[in-house]
């Protein structure tokens, strides 16, 4: 019997191969399809497409999953086998030509008509996923379409070949040890390493990031920091990798797709189905946000270049931050994690969220893992003590494991019909060593808080339609019930539950809290000036940019004013910002939410902050307003269930110490 086959709450991890994978699929998309199907025959076509692909979802959630944790060649062989057949499956749905005539005569019945509350909003939501996927086009417009994403995915793919090859064809050897001055010996020895890889003598210098932020950070020689600061900001902009055609072909095709759809513009498209709505409502929400930081950031500038004594050029900035950062701070990020064993850790984050959610976490030892180090827990009611949902917690790095961190769900369930929910955490975290436990910094408690918020999004969901449950929220509110997490790592009541000296058992000391705050809000204005800038000329390629002046010069004359110093003519960083241009739509038009989701999860912990970090009361609402609600409301409208109002920037700028 193949384990994959069948929806299974306890996951036989203990029984996969890489033998299963592709019977388990080709039979399962033969189910799938069949259902298919059986929904355009349904009549009621809405709910069948709800269901329809769960088994097949299923497997393939467990396949991706024991791909990125216990992977080894056979799997990822049969993982890479079965992933073009599902994806060309999945986006066939939205063309099938008999299940949007189904859906469209459903929406017209009088049981179509009268339908309230998530089913309509499911339903609305369907068919309109349908026309942006093309199903209302006559087939010139199909076949033109079909076209464009094939082009699209031609043109992105080869953006990121040109950044990845662009980046590694430059390199820069020192052979003079006297130009290394200023650099940690961490980065001397990389530095070194990476010239005897090449079989080169001295130290060799790359636009990898460790390297490139070494340099721009510590290395004294400016002249060699201008350097490497000009090759990384003109990557691919000229020569065999240049970017520049293949960015304004991008932004035309992607304007063409939106307007074969009805759209203004690509920004419309890609935003119609999130909570910013419109590209309009996202370019006046940066706006807003900028005018707030700026007065910040020029002080903060004039104050750099007080310090530096000096005018600063764009490839000192980093430089003489660090000088300054550390002639304000002596801060070492390192003094904390003693305080931060992650046993510890996680058994006051449970206890802190038990309280404030009314829920009940406990480790179980039934359930089978995919390695001896994942620990399994089980989520309960804490007045009912009914079972919401069950996760998988798998922290440390493996060679078999990718990196990163995060969550996922394998089973969406309907804890209110006794189908509890299922899902897991997954980190790669400071590991224990000699004989200690394992010690975290901040940053990484932090990572576990912002997982375990992601988790509980969908552990609570209430919502009856499986496709809006959960996490399956819009873009830019995906992130509100993670980050706002984050705040109770940087409360006192909170930190003096979870973060206890592995040894002595004390609290941080109130000083060492102090310098972590302070050191937090240093340069504030300039690391939330790069987000908005980012999110500006996204924005203003997607929606401005008219095809005459050049992408490249346009893009600087967008970023010039969120940068510090003033940019070469040359500059050209927007070659290579492969979050924009290197998939089809990825961050395009939507670089904007992660300021977005920051304002989002800032604004809604005001309500803990004014009632209690613990309150119960805001915690009950909090679990019902939002994490219950998956997405059988529109985000807007939970927000201001929850907060009794729309979101305000004012509590972000208050945070990042911008506010006044
Ligand atoms: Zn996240």
């Amino acid at each position: 019997m193949n384990p994959l086959l069948e929806i299974q709450f306890r996951v036989p991890f203990d029984q996969i191969e890489s033998s299963h994978v592709e019977p388990a699929i080709d039979q399962l998309l033969i189910d799938a399809n069949l259902r298919v199907q059986a929904a355009v025959a349904d009549s009621n076509p809405l709910l069948a497409i709800d269901t329809m692909t769960d088994r097949l979802d299923f497997a393939l959630s467990v396949v991706r999953h024991v791909e990125s944790v216990a992977t080894t060649p056979q799997f990822r062989a049969a993982f890479n086998a079965v992933q073009p057949k599902a994806s060309a499956f999945y986006s066939s749905i939205p063309l099938n030509e008999g299940l949007w005539l189904a859906l469209k005569k459903y929406a017209g019945t009088e049981d179509g008509r009268a339908l309230k509350g998530t089913y309509k909003r499911f339903l609305t939501k369907t068919i309109d996923s349908f026309k942006r996927h093309g199903a209302d086009l006559d087939a010139a417009g199909k076949a033109r379409l079909k076209e464009i994403d094939v082009a699209l995915s031609e043109a992105t793919t080869k953006f990121a070949e040109n950044v990845l090859d662009a980046t590694n064809a430059w390199e820069l050897l020192v052979t003079d040890e006297a130009r290394l001055q200023g650099l940690p010996p961490s980065a001397v020895a990389m530095a070194r390493a990476a010239a005897e890889a090449k079989s080169a003598a001295g130290w060799r210098f790359t636009l990898q990031g460790p390297s490139y932020v070494a340099v721009m950070t510590y290395l004294d020689d400016a002249q060699v920091r201008e350097q490497v600061w000009r090759a990384y900001n003109t990557r691919a902009a000229s020569g065999v990798h240049d970017n520049r055609g293949l960015m304004a072909k991008i932004l035309e095709l992607r304007k063409e797709k939106a307007k074969l759809l009805g759209f203004r513009d690509f920004s419309d498209l890609v935003l119609d189905d999130r909570m910013a709505h419109t590209g309009e409502r996202a370019q006046n929400f940066l706006r807003d946000l900028r005018e707030k930081t700026e007065r910040r950031f020029r002080e903060e500038n004039q104050e750099l270049e007080a310090f530096a004594g000096r005018k600063l050029e764009p490839w000192d900035i980093g430089y003489w931050a660090e000088k300054q950062r550390a002639a304000l701070y002596d801060f070492d990020e390192e003094a904390l994690r003693p305080y931060f064993p992650l046993d510890r850790v996680v058994s006051g984050m449970f206890e802190i969220f038990g309280r404030i959610l009314g829920i009940r976490v406990n480790e179980v030892k039934d359930m089978p893992a995919w390695d001896p180090a994942v620990k399994t827990f089980e989520v309960r009611d804490a007045a009912t003590g009914s079972h919401l949902g069950s996760f998988y917690a798998d922290w440390y790095p493996r060679e078999n494991k990718r990196g990163g961190a995060w969550m996922d769900s394998l089973i969406t369930g309907d804890p209110g019909h006794g189908r509890p929910h299922l899902g897991l955490i997954c980190g790669n975290l400071t590991p224990p060593v000699e004989g200690k436990p394992a010690l975290l910094t901040h940053r990484e408690a932090e990572t576990i808080f912002h997982e375990f918020g992601h988790l509980l999004h969908h552990l609570l969901s209430r919502v009856e339609v499986r496709s809006l449950a959960g996490t399956s929220v819009a873009w830019d509110f995906v992130e509100l019930p993670s980050q706002i997490m984050e705040n109770w790592c940087w409360e006192r009541e909170a930190l003096d539950l979870l973060a206890r000296h592995w040894e002595t058992g004390a609290a941080i000391p109130e000083d060492l809290f102090q310098k972590m705050k302070r050191a937090k809000a240093f340069r504030a204005a300039n690391a939330q000036m790069r987000q908005l800038g980012f999110g500006y000329v996204d924005l203003a390629l997607h929606r401005e940019w008219d095809g005459k002046e050049d992408v490249v010069a346009f893009a600087r004359r967008m970023l010039q004013p969120f940068t510090a110093a003033p940019i070469p003519e040359d500059y050209a960083m927007i070659t290579g910002f492969t979050h924009l241009f290197a998939s089809p739509v990825g961050y395009g038009a939507g670089y904007y939410s992660y300021k977005w989701a920051e304002v989002l999860d800032a604004d809604a912990f005001t309500r803990f902050r004014k009632e209690g970090v613990f309150s119960e009361q805001v915690g009950r609402e909090y679990r019902d307003k939002i994490l219950a609600r998956g997405d059988s409301e529109d985000p807007a409208e939970l927000y201001r269930s929850f907060m009794g109002r729309d979101p305000d920037p004012q509590a972000l700028l208050e945070r990042a110490g911008l506010a006044g």
